[in-house]
């Protein structure tokens, strides 16, 4: 063990604990190269103890039975992440390498989902049903599925597992909780407080290791009850591969390619600017990143240009300097795709208009925001998530080209739409296919609303009141009242 890391353990039914034989693994600063934190690397006995914790705590404590209860320690979580919001945020920049100012802002909506989600606790009902019999009337009930496994992604750990995991705690279900390799130690951090707001032993178990060992122990397991898996489509596929074996439900929130479309009426000030940050922002790891925006034709070359002028002069560097604009990315493999993907681009003959490259003076993970106009919708930089800062622009001239265009994608997690035409923004609403649509906005988060894709960007939702339909099975109970 390594006196000079920041240590963190496994959560296992309300104790923290090494991993089976001692194994541990390390977090690396994004920004500084350095390692940190040092972190228990969990074997698949740990995971099989983390299952066995949450299906007792799920068949014999308090927890699926009170929602009163459950709702109350639901409320003083949410209150506890609340005072620990610049904490969580730091210790999360450290980890992943994304600005403190985005971190923060991440842990401080965080405490909503929970907040939400034991408010809705207390009214999750089924339907008075009567059967074609005069005599037979009944009910459903709707039920806790038992455990569910959690799988998180690197860029955004805590609010990821917040929206499918305040729900499926809100409704009764106990969880194993697997973060990424990448970003583990918030989550640790956040086992503690849920350690700290009451959460019965067994409720909430969280193992850090690797996804071939770790999330395939978790995703092969005939114990678990269902599966919530939030990373890439490469990533899902596997998962659901795993899963199909044991017969196990899913829920898979995956990739993007979303399309920011802004028409010649929209307010051109904002739209630049949400367009500009919905490819900037984490430095562009992000799954509803707007890494295509369509432009209509007539104001297309102003908005390029003021695009471009944008990208230049932003500041790079630390992600826990105030000043810095673009942190560095996660890992040096994310380095090298995104850099591979820019060449493919120019060779493609897509036009750069800003960036392109790695900046001059700054060692670490770096890539400069980038932006390429003239985009065919087909090329690659149109069609394969880059998860950096890359912008494809392309030029439309009719609202039929812009809904074709925007849907020309195996992804749909995310749409914004920009114009002051209200007819207009409703029709797109309904033909864009996509799990979200954000008109004059985007990338506005909120525990109200569902989450989710289609096609490649996933299936079922998280977040809103149909996480609750996601994170319950129904049961039917039928009377016959004549005997
Ligand atoms: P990833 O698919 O590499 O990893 C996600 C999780 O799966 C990690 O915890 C990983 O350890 C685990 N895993 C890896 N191999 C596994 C295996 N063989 N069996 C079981 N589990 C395994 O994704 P990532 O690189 O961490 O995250 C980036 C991706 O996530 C992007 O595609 C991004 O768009 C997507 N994402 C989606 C959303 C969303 O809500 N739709 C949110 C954030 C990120």
């Amino acid at each position: 063990m390594a006196t000079d890391l920041v240590q963190y353990q496994l959560y296992i039914d309300g104790e923290f604990r090494d991993a089976e034989g001692g194994a541990t693994f390390r977090s690396t600063s994004p920004y500084t190269g350095e390692d940190w934190a040092e972190l228990a690397e969990a074997q698949a006995v740990d995971v099989e103890a983390a299952i066995d914790a949450a299906r007792r705590a799920f068949d014999d404590s308090w927890w699926r039975r009170d929602h009163q209860r459950r709702a109350q320690v639901m409320r003083d979580f949410s209150d506890l992440l609340e005072a620990n919001k610049q904490r969580l945020g730091l210790i999360g920049s450290r980890d992943n390498g994304k600005l403190v100012r985005e971190m923060t802002g991440m842990a401080t909506i965080l405490p909503r989902f929970f907040r939400y989600f034991s408010e809705v606790a207390d009214h999750i009902h089924g339907q008075v049903i009567r059967g074609a019999d005069p005599n037979v009337f009944g009910y459903t009930l709707r039920e806790p599925y038992g455990v569910v496994a959690f799988q998180t992604p690197w860029n955004s750990p805590l609010v990821i597992f917040a929206q499918g995991g305040a729900p499926a705690l809100a409704a009764g279900n106990t969880i194993v909780l697997k973060p990424s390799e990448f970003a583990s130690c918030t989550t640790i951090e956040m086992a503690k407080l849920a350690h700290e707001a009451g959460f019965p032993p067994g409720v909430l178990n969280v193992v850090t290791g690797f996804g071939h060992v770790v999330g395939a122990a978790l995703c092969s397991s005939n114990k678990v009850d269902k599966i919530a898996f939030t990373g890439s489509p490469e990533g899902g596929r596997i998962v659901g591969a795993q899963a199909a074996r044991t017969l196990t439900p899913t829920v898979m929130e995956l990739g993007g390619k979303s399309a920011n479309i802004v028409f010649a009426d929209a307010n051109l000030d904002k739209a630049v600017e949400a367009v500009f940050a919905g490819f900037t922002a984490s430095s562009g790891q992000s799954c509803v990143c707007g890494s295509r925006a369509l432009i209509e034709a007539g104001i297309h070359d102003q908005v390029v240009e003021r695009l471009a002028d944008m990208a230049k002069g932003l500041k790079l560097g630390d992600p826990s300097d105030p000043q810095t604009q673009v942190g560095p990315f996660c890992t040096a493999a994310q380095l090298d795709k995104v850099g591979g993907l820019v060449t493919v681009a120019k060779g493609e003959g897509a036009r750069l208009v800003a960036g392109g490259q790695r900046p001059a003076g700054l060692d670490g993970w770096f890539f400069e925001p980038t932006i390429f106009a003239d985009v065919d919708e087909n090329m690659a930089i149109a069609q394969e998530e880059v998860f950096g800062p890359v912008l494809s622009v392309i030029k439309f001239d009719t609202e039929e080209d812009a809904i074709r265009i925007a849907n020309n994608s195996v992804y749909g997690l995310a749409a914004g739409l920009w114009t002051s035409n209200l007819g207009r923004a409703h029709r797109l609403a309904a033909e864009l296919r996509a799990g979200t649509i954000w008109i004059n906005q985007y990338r506005r988060g909120d525990a109200a609303f569902p989450f989710g894709g289609r096609g490649d960007s996933g299936f079922g939702r998280q977040s809103g009141e149909d996480a609750i339909l996601e994170f319950t099975t129904v049961k039917s109970v039928q009377v016959d009242t004549s005997v």
